[in-house]
């Protein structure tokens, strides 16, 4: 058994954040579980500009954040393991996890759940049709293209317009696929405007609002899909179909936190949020439990990760010295 003041899961941006403010507050036995082979998080397939500005005065890509976080950290004392998995954690503070050395428990005084956030995939839409290849969440394609270096697909449609599809439209786009369009059920995209000229208006790539997928077509491999405009009820309007072709569909059409180990736990999550509830400055229902970034509720941005993360780091430290009381 491994002994800690602080375990921190995940080590994204909202994990480094808090680990670094931690440590700067005074604690001085952090230790950082990642799954990944290295920190950072979702920044690292988000090799695109845009972040930093309020945080860091400056703007970086993906990888350039996190690697400022991974600098900061140097020297701070902070241990790592990397490659390793949690597979659960109890209420009183025992974490199960798979590392490369085999299964490891670890006994923390506070744990800081920063597990990020996963994407709603296509069962979750309910569309009706084949189940071809050529389907993928915007992320995952995203990590292919930037982290994997492969090409999804050449003709390309999207649904839903957030922020991870816009973004896929461009880097598709600059990569030698032609974007269809970006079909969204509501009257207007949940992406941030600057994305909407950045990466739509700039590359003449179509916007459809109030239309939804209605079939996705192909037996081995997606041949097209079929859309609709819909009414305020956001049904289908019939007569409004049209049959787009392409060979890759991706979705861009929501975030939920990463909740499976909160929930293991038993700690009592939002139903608004999906994640954990919060007690009051990010504490959950478990006493010595904290939640930041997307595995609190989904952020739009990383900078507002990274400044509420700090104080996740900060009152974990003071409830180990027993200056909170949860
Ligand atoms: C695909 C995608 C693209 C995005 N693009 C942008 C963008 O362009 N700009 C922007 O501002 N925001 C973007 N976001 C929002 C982004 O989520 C936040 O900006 C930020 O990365 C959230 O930080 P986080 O630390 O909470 O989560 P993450 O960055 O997701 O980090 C969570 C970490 O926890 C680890 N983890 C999860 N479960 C376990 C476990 N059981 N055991 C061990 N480790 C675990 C993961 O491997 C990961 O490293 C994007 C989000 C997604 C999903």
């Amino acid at each position: 058994m491994i002994n800690v003041d602080v375990a921190i899961v995940g080590g994204g941006p909202a994990g480094l954040a808090a680990a670094i403010e931690c440590r700067n507050s005074g604690c001085e036995d952090i230790l950082i579980l990642e799954r990944d082979k290295i920190l950072g998080g979702i920044l690292n397939q988000c090799i695109h500009a845009g972040f930093g500005l309020s945080f860091y005065k400056e703007e970086l890509t993906g990888p350039e954040f996190a690697q400022r976080q991974i600098n900061e950290m140097k020297g701070l004392g902070i241990r790592v393991m990397t490659d390793t998995m949690v597979l659960s954690i109890t209420q009183e503070k025992v974490i199960t996890a798979c590392s490369t050395e085999g299964l490891v428990e670890i006994q923390a005084k506070a744990i800081i759940l920063a597990m990020g956030c996963r994407e709603r995939t296509r069962g979750m839409l309910r569309i009706s049709g084949t189940r071809p290849s050529g389907i993928y969440t915007a992320g995952t394609a995203q990590r292919l293209v930037n982290v994997a270096g492969y090409m999804p697909g050449k003709e390309v449609v999207i649904l839903g317009s957030g922020d991870i599809g816009l973004i896929m439209a461009r880097r598709m786009t600059l990569e030698g696929a032609h974007v269809q369009g970006v079909y969204e059920i509501m009257p207007k995209s949940n992406g941030l405007k600057r994305n909407i000229v950045q990466c739509l208006d700039d590359f003449g790539i179509p916007l459809h609002l109030n239309t939804t997928a209605i079939e996705i077509h192909g037996k081995e491999r997606v041949i097209g899909v079929t859309v609709a405009k819909v009414n305020q009820n956001l049904q289908p309007i019939e007569g409004t179909e049209e049959f787009i072709p392409c060979d890759t569909v991706l979705l861009s059409v929501g975030l939920i936190p990463e909740n499976e180990l909160s929930l293991g736990c038993g700690i009592v999550m939002d139903p608004k949020t999906r994640g954990p509830k919060d007690y009051g400055a990010f504490a959950t229902s478990v006493p010595g439990i904290f939640a930041c970034g997307n595995a609190h509720h989904v952020y739009d941005l990383v900078d507002n990760v990274a400044k509420d993360a700090i104080k996740v780091g900060r009152t974990a430290c003071e409830y180990v010295r027993g200056e909170v009381v949860q």
